[in-house]
């Protein structure tokens, strides 16, 4: 058994600090705010086994052509922000190649494939079943071109991984989410992915099943680790804590801490927004208006809005303009209601260059562990990099672990 720190207390990390525990260790959860409160708070909620390729970067002019002219909903960037991003989004690139795409998707689709079932059990004892549906969610299209590649791509996926979907048409589709108010050709339906009502509300239930399983919870600031002896120690609100071994799952923070022992980070963060209406329209599952890259997610918090990726400077003030324009379009499918009054949210996914999280001991220093850059699909995998955080550190070496750890991705990490 070993004594372990877990900065951060994100889905990543609360699913590393279970997993870590459950192999025996003694493991002390550390973050600045409480658990789930920042990206794993904000995100769609989706627990996406069908995700099984991650998101490349297009490569067909007509879709670059759109994205540059602006054209596009599901993408927005700042130009003055991209001559920092440009390495990155070069090197992400070139991962986007269908060849280097199809060998990235094929490790990423080891991780997703396996998402709902690493979370079940967490989910049962951490007595959170009444947040989760799995009624998958419908992917909805305006024009029937647009439905018909997407049920291409669809079938070529069941080829390759077995992934189910289901193609509606538009009465099939009206049938099955009343509350759309008006006909459009159909959607697509991946049954295999489960939705979250409160993402933050099943991080936060992560954590206090560490806790009562024996583990600790400790305010603190990641940027105060030092190497102490043989092993690390953190500035917590409890005092200075000590332990072997410390693991790294700041998500969209981890360069920063990372910088301050030399390492570099080719980290891109694409932004996203969410905002919650008070709809009346009871869908049976969450959609997305693919025309419009919006998410509308019922949540605890009201209907949300979730949006796709805005390419601007981390420090960027908030400026939801795909959330309006995405809330303007879904207005004429369904009974919007009025928007909830809070706070403007906006989050950055930790996404890395080559599409894959990070997950092994970094490479110039012993007991420093890492496990963040999981992009889009983090809510997802958070238990599941957890589980193979804890083997990876009992020293099984495998072609995935491999593919995923530092040593072998030194464009990611330097
Ligand atoms: C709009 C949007 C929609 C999304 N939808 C989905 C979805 O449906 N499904 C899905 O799987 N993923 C989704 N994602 C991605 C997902 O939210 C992220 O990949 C995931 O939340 C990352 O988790 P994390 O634990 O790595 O980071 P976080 O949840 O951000 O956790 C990092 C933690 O580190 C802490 N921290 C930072 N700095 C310090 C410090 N100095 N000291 C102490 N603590 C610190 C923070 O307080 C935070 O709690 C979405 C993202 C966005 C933005």
């Amino acid at each position: 058994m070993a004594q372990i720190i877990v900065l951060g207390a994100g889905m990543v990390g609360a699913g590393a600090a279970l997993a870590l525990q459950a192999h025996g260790h003694d493991v002390t959860l550390v973050d600045r705010r409480g658990p789930g409160e920042e990206t794993s708070f904000g995100n769609a909620g989706f627990i996406q086994a069908e995700a099984v390729e991650p998101y490349p970067i297009p490569r067909d002019l007509r879709t670059l052509v759109a994205y540059a002219a602006g054209r596009t909903n599901d993408i927005v960037y700042a130009p003055g922000a991209l001559p920092k991003m440009a390495p990155g989004l070069w090197s992400y690139f070139r991962n986007s190649a269908p060849a280097r795409h199809r060998q990235i998707s094929a490790i990423y689709a080891r991780l997703t494939q396996r998402a709902t079932a690493d979370h079940q059990p967490l989910i049962a004892a951490s007595g959170q079943d009444a947040l989760i549906r799995r009624t998958g969610y419908g992917q909805v299209y305006r024009d029937p071109r647009a439905l018909e590649r997407a049920a291409r791509g669809a079938e070529r996926l069941q080829r390759d991984y077995g992934t189910a979907s289901e193609v509606l048409d538009g009465p099939a589709l009206a049938r099955a989410e009343p509350a759309l108010k008006t006909a459009v050709p159909g959607a697509l339906f991946w049954h295999d992915c489960w939705t979250c009502a409160d993402p933050g509300g099943l991080t936060a239930a992560y954590a206090a099943l560490l806790v009562r399983r024996g583990g600790r919870f400790l305010t603190g600031d990641a940027l105060s680790l030092a190497q102490s002896g043989a092993g690390w120690s953190v500035a917590t609100k409890a005092g200075r804590i000590d332990a072997e071994r410390v693991v790294v799952a700041l998500g969209p923070w981890a360069p920063d801490l990372l910088a301050r022992f030399g390492y570099r980070v080719a980290m891109l963060w694409k932004r996203g927004y969410h905002g919650h209406f008070d709809s009346p329209a009871a869908l049976n599952r969450p959609l997305i208006d693919d025309a419009n890259g919006v998410v509308m997610t019922p949540t605890r918090f009201g209907l949300r809005l979730a949006t796709g990726a805005a390419l601007v400077d981390r420090k960027a003030p908030a400026d939801p303009v795909q959330l309006r324009r995405g809330a303007a379009a879904v207005a004429d499918l369904i009974e919007l209601g009025p928007r909830v009054e809070e706070p403007q949210w906006f989050g950055h996914r930790p996404c890395l260059p080559d599409m894959l999280p990070l997950l092994g001991e970094a490479p110039r220093h012993k007991g420093l562990w890492l496990d963040f850059g999981h992009g889009h699909q983090g809510f997802t995998l958070g238990p599941t990099t957890g589980l193979l955080l804890a083997e990876a550190m009992e020293g099984r070496r495998d072609a995935l672990l491999d593919a995923l750890a530092p040593a072998a991705r030194p464009s990611v990490l330097r």
